[in-house]
């Protein structure tokens, strides 16, 4: 017997092929795209629809259907034997991200009393996530290309399976330097938004290869354009120099050896001798100079049919230079 799905009807509902946009046909085994010159067939894995447009995506739906490690791990994986054990002393900190949690929280609820909200990337909870995650008024449609304890649905952000205006609110945090085509992420995210719906972004700028699914930085301005379609609500920097100095010292240390053991040392050694250095952004994360040195920005906007021109993009510099 299948495990019972974990979208409710309504969201179900909503579910478009990935591939033509069409409305599906839906058994507890698979969706079945209703137009027939497309008729793709997409299976529900474990209770979770895997809706992957494979002529666009790194990822196949085999992966998932043979539960292959794509993004992350599967759930329930055993973890790799560690000869080093590793160190508690992380050197990232998300300082922005709870607060601007509760400021998108509230823009939502301003807008409905029940708002559904998309979570690209999803597949464990992001930092400082709680005034979403811990609100029972917000449905949260949990994504991601990787089977994880929260997952809901397989889907790729190049191609959202879902109807045009179904979500309140989109969240994309550390989602869009993982994808090939974060302009095509964009508009999909703005396709699938309603009129005035909220998206929030964080994105890295300062922050060595992370995965070998890291394809893109952006500095502020460039983030910002990137949201050209969106009206902005706020931005800034979510982790400042002083994490980005931290990471930049890790992979100094780590460049010189390609044993998995002596990395782990090495880690451990660079957390004890630099964790420290993420509290100066407590300080710095506003000022101009720091807003040139972060280590990622974020972006939180309203949908709009004004496109932001180039022009106006450069009045909204706010670095030192
Ligand atoms: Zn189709």
């Amino acid at each position: 017997m299948q495990p019972r799905s974990r979208l409710s009807q309504g969201v179900q509902d909503l579910l478009r092929c990935p591939v033509c946009r069409a409305r599906m046909k839906q058994t507890e085994q698979q969706f079945e795209c209703a137009n027939s010159a497309c008729a793709s067939r997409f299976p529900v894995v474990d209770g979770i629809p895997v809706l992957i447009n494979e002529q666009s995506s790194l990822f196949s739906i085999d992966d998932f259907v043979s539960h292959r490690r794509t993004f992350f791990a599967n759930v329930g994986e055993a973890p790799r034997k560690r000869i080093v054990p590793s160190l508690k002393l992380t050197i990232g900190k998300n300082i922005k991200g709870k607060s601007n949690f509760d400021r998108m929280a509230d823009v939502l609820f301003a807008q409905s009393t029940s708002p559904r909200v998309l979570v690209l990337g999803g597949s464990v909870l992001g930092q400082g996530m709680e005034p979403l995650a811990g609100n029972g008024a917000v449905e949260l449609v949990e994504t991601d290309v990787a089977f994880g304890a929260r997952t809901m649905l397989i889907c790729d952000a190049h191609d959202i399976p879902f109807e045009n205006g179904t979500f309140d609110g989109v969240v994309a945090q550390a989602v869009l330097e993982h994808v090939v085509d974060p302009y095509r992420c964009c508009e999909e995210i703005h396709r699938v938004l309603r009129d005035r719906g909220v998206v929030y972004a964080e994105t890295p700028f300062m922050q060595q290869v992370h995965s070998r699914y890291d394809f893109t930085r952006f500095t502020r301005l460039g983030h910002r354009r990137l949201f050209r379609r969106f009206e902005e609500i706020d931005s800034g920097a979510v982790g400042g120099p002083g994490m980005a100095l931290a990471w930049s010292y890790k992979y100094f240390l780590m460049s010189g050896t390609e044993s998995r053991p002596l990395k782990r040392l090495i880690r451990a050694f660079a957390g004890l001798t630099s964790f420290y250095l993420k509290y100066f952004d407590y300080y710095l994360i506003d000022k101009p100079s720091a807003l040139d040195a972060a280590s990622g920005y974020y972006f939180m906007g309203r949908k709009a049919e004004r496109v932001l021109s180039d022009r106006e993009l450069m009045k909204l510099y706010k670095g030192s230079r």
